[in-house]
């Protein structure tokens, strides 16, 4: 496993993309005090994930991103790639060749990417083990870190050769094991509060459930008696409406043998109307007949009453003249009498 080349653009003092070749000899970068070299060697650690700015001599990880100068403006995101030549196996990727790269924006979105796809930074991780390449690798030796190690802790220095050796993978595998473990357990104590929590409501629950199974048992039987009750009264309108359905054809037959009967009688009874209107105004003019013989009548009969009254009054007169007469004639006699 060898490192080919790395791209770097946008990272720290690279505003612009430059490339580095890294030939099968030993490649330098020599340049004056500031003029970048450590950049490069930052590069790499940044690539494969190192999450510490302080690390990367900054104070914030957007330090990382080219924050311009004088002369070029600031850029908005920074990304670095880096090149493996694989041939051998020794990363556990079924490629020839191994490109791992990150990309990072002033809006702190991030990504990375193994043979340009998108991963994350674990897996990473994870394909570096055992490779000696690494976040803390002994790959990457920064200025003054030799004397750092030589002068160090021995459990730093172990750490060092632990990496060297291959143990880190499995302490790697022990350490994610045991964060799983504790993960679990914590999970386990939430569980068992929470079924220490919930048991009271378990118990409220089961009786309520009782209480809701006979509700539900109460129902059936009610919605069963109902349906008997609907299925009787069902059967009864049911008779009924044939009975009904019957009655009402035989009454409909009825009613047009009496509509025909009907038309029929109208149809004899419009001579005899005509007949009828015909004698009616006959039977009228007899009236108006009658009625002027009636008004004669009563003229006679005035006429007549006031005869007799005449007659009766000339008989009176008579009657007063006949007196008159006699006194006249009883007169006489006495008279003659007396002569
Ligand atoms: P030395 O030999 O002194 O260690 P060096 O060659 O390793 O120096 P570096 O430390 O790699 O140089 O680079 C430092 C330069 O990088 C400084 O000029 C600094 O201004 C520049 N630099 C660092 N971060 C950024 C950034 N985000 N944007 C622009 N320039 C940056």
């Amino acid at each position: 496993m060898r490192l080919k080349s790395i791209e770097i653009n946008g990272f720290k003092s690279f505003a612009d993309k430059i490339k580095l070749d890294f030939e099968t000899n030993i490649t330098a970068i020599i340049g004056p005090n500031g003029s970048g070299k450590s950049n490069v060697a930052d590069a790499v650690r940044w690539v494969l994930g190192e999450q510490s700015a302080k690390t990367l001599r900054g104070s914030k990880m957007e330090d990382v991103i080219f924050s311009g100068t004088d002369h070029k403006i600031k850029k908005n995101y920074s990304t670095v790639s880096i090149t493996f030549d694989n041939s051998d196996n020794i990363i556990p990727i079924d490629f020839k060749e191994v490109t791992i790269a990150r990309k990072l924006y002033r809006t702190g979105e991030s990504d990375y990417f193994i043979n340009k796809s998108n991963v994350r930074l674990k897996e990473v991780r994870e394909l570096f083990l055992d490779t000696g390449i690494g976040r803390e690798g002994y790959s990457i030796i920064g200025q003054g870190r030799i004397e750092e190690i030589i002068n160090g802790k021995s459990e730093d220095r172990r750490a060092i050769f632990e990496e060297a050796s291959g143990i880190s993978k499995i302490k790697y595998q022990k350490n994610e094991s045991q964060k799983k473990l504790f993960k679990a357990k914590d999970n386990l104590t939430r569980l068992r509060d929470i079924i220490i929590q919930n048991e009271n409501r378990y118990t409220f629950l089961k009786g309520q459930s009782i209480k809701a199974k006979t509700g539900i048992t109460l129902l059936q039987n009610i919605e069963k008696a109902e349906f008997s009750i609907s299925y009787k009264e069902y059967n009864y309108l049911n008779s009924n409406f044939t009975k009904f359905t019957e009655t009402l054809k035989i009454s409909k037959e009825e009613f047009s043998d009496i509509s025909k009967e009907l038309d029929d009688v109208k149809i004899k009874i419009a001579p005899l109307k005509e007949e009828l209107n015909n004698i009616t105004s006959l039977v009228e003019k007899d009236i108006n007949e009658l009625n002027k013989i009636t008004s004669q009548k009563n003229d006679i009969v005035n006429k007549k009453n006031v005869l007799n009254e005449r007659n009766k009054f000339i008989k009176l007169n008579n009657e007063q003249s006949l007196d008159i007469k006699e006194e006249y004639k009883s007169n006489l006699e006495k008279i003659n009498s007396e002569i």
